[in-house]
C-alpha cells in the first residue's frame, strides 16, 4: 500500500467529494446546468464573472507544474499555501484524534488548523545553537513514529528561523517515516534561499508534500493563489476536501499574467537584491549595541534577539516601522521579526535602533 492509501481518513476512503457542474466533462453549446444568470452583471462588461471557474484551471495548473518542475497532476492549486495546510489536516487526521509534528517557534497556521480540525500538536522545539535556530529531525521522527501522528510540518526556509534544511536530512526523514507518516515540507519563501526544492524528492518519495505560494517572491499575497505539490493521488485525495470552486477568476488571471515567463524572469531577478539588503540589514543591525543575535536567513527577513526587545519595538513603533513582535512565542522572549524592506526601509529601521538601551530595564 502507498503511504496515502495507508493514512487517507478511513471514513473518506469512499467520498468523492462536491459534484459540481464543472467535474462532469459534459460539452455543449447553451449551459444551463449550474443556475447561473443568462445576463452578464453590469459591472462586468467583458462578461469574465458570469459563470462558475473551473475548480483547478488547467493553464495555472500547467504553468505552476512547469514553474515547480512537476507534472500538473502533481500540484493542487488553492487559497494560498494557507488552505493546503487546511486540507492536509482534514484529509490526513482523523477528526478529534488525529496528531501532527511541528517544531515550535514555527508558522503558526499549523497548529491552527490542527487546532480547529480537533487534531493534537506535538511539538517538538528547535534547538538553539551556534549555526541558529534549528529543526531536530531526528527527534521529530521519534515523536511522530511514538505518537502515531500522519503529518510532520517542516519549514524551510523556517519561519522565523531563517533555517534552511539539507534536502537528504529531509528524504532521510521521509525515508524513515514511509507508509507511517507524510513530511511536509513548507517552501514559501524558497525563492530567496538559492536552493534546490523538495520536489525534486517527490519521485522518490510517496509520503512528501511541498507547499509553494505566490504569497512571498512573487508579491501577489492578495490574490491568494498557493499550492500543494505531491504525487497524484495525495493531490487526489485533498481535491476532493476542497470547496467546489476555490479559486476567483481575477485571482488567476493575476496569477497567469505574474507566471509569463517574462514576469518570472523578472522575479527571479529581484531575490539577489533581497539577499544582498538582508546581508546589508543583518551587518548593521549586527553593530548596534542594543542587538543581541541576529540569526543567519534563508528567507526575506531577520530574527534579531535584542537587549530589550520592548524598547526595540517601541522605538521602531515612534519612527513608523512595524515589525513582527515575536516575543510571545517559545524561545523569543527577546526578539523581534523584521521582514527585509527596500534599502529605505532598512535605513530607517537602523535609523530608529541606533540609541537602543544596551541592558534591559528592570
Ligand atoms: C507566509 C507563509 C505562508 C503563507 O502562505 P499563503 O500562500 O499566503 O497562504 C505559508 N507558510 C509560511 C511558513 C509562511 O511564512
Amino acid at each position: 500500500m502507498t503511504t496515502v492509501e495507508t493514512l487517507l481518513r478511513a471514513d473518506l476512503r469512499d467520498f468523492s467529494g462536491y459534484r459540481s457542474a464543472r467535474s462532469e466533462a459534459l460539452t455543449g453549446d447553451v449551459w444551463l446546468n449550474a443556475n447561473e444568470s443568462a445576463w452578464a452583471n453590469p459591472v462586468d462588461g467583458a462578461a469574465q464573472l458570469r459563470r462558475y471557474p473551473q475548480p483547478q484551471p488547467d493553464a495555472l495548473r500547467e504553468r505552476l507544474a512547469r514553474l515547480y518542475g512537476v507534472a500538473p497532476a502533481q500540484v493542487l492549486v488553492g487559497r494560498g499555501s494557507d488552505e493546503g495546510i487546511d486540507l492536509l489536516l482534514r484529509a490526513f487526521c482523523p477528526p478529534g484524534r488525529g496528531r501532527i509534528v511541528i517544531a515550535p517557534p514555527v508558522f503558526g497556521m499549523y497548529a491552527v488548523c490542527a487546532r480547529l480540525h480537533g487534531a493534537e500538536t506535538v511539538d517538538v522545539p528547535l534547538v538553539d545553537g551556534p549555526g541558529g535556530l534549528c529543526a531536530d529531525l531526528a527527534a521529530m521522527g521519534d515523536a511522530a513514529l511514538a505518537q502515531g501522528a500522519s503529518l510532520l510540518f517542516l519549514c524551510s526556509p523556517g519561519n522565523p528561523s531563517g533555517e534552511l534544511l539539507s534536502l537528504s536530512a529531509i528524504a532521510a526523514l521521509a525515508t524513515r517515516l514511509r507508509g507511517r507518516c507524510i513530511v511536509v515540507v513548507d517552501e514559501a519563501y524558497l525563492e530567496y534561499a538559492q536552493a534546490p526544492s523538495a520536489s525534486t524528492l517527490l519521485a522518490e518519495h510517496d509520503n512528501i508534500a511541498v507547499l509553494r505560494t505566490l504569497s512571498k517572491a512573487h508579491a501577489l499575497a492578495a490574490a491568494r493563489i498557493g499550492c500543494v505539490l505531491s504525487n497524484p493521488a495525495l493531490i487526489d485525495a485533498l481535491r476532493r476536501c476542497q470547496a467546489p470552486y476555490p479559486l476567483p477568476v481575477p485571482a488567476v488571471d493575476a496569477a497567469l499574467a505574474a507566471l509569463a515567463p517574462e514576469a518570472v524572469a523578472l522575479t527571479m531577478s529581484r531575490m539577489e537584491a533581497v539577499r544582498e539588503a538582508r546581508a546589508r540589514l543583518a551587518a548593521g543591525l549586527r553593530g548596534l549595541a542594543g542587538v543581541r543575535r541576529v540569526y543567519p536567513s534563508a528567507g526575506n527577513f531577520l530574527l534579531v534577539r535584542f537587549a530589550d526587545a520592548g524598547a526595540a519595538f517601541s522605538a521602531l513603533l515612534a519612527a513608523g516601522v512595524v515589525v513582527r513582535d515575536m516575543r510571545a512565542m517559545p524561545q523569543l522572549g527577546d526578539a523581534l521579526r523584521i521582514t527585509v524592506g527596500t534599502a529605505a526601509e532598512c535605513r530607517r529601521v537602523l535609523a530608529a535602533l541606533e540609541t537602543l538601551p544596551t541592558e534591559a530595564v528592570a
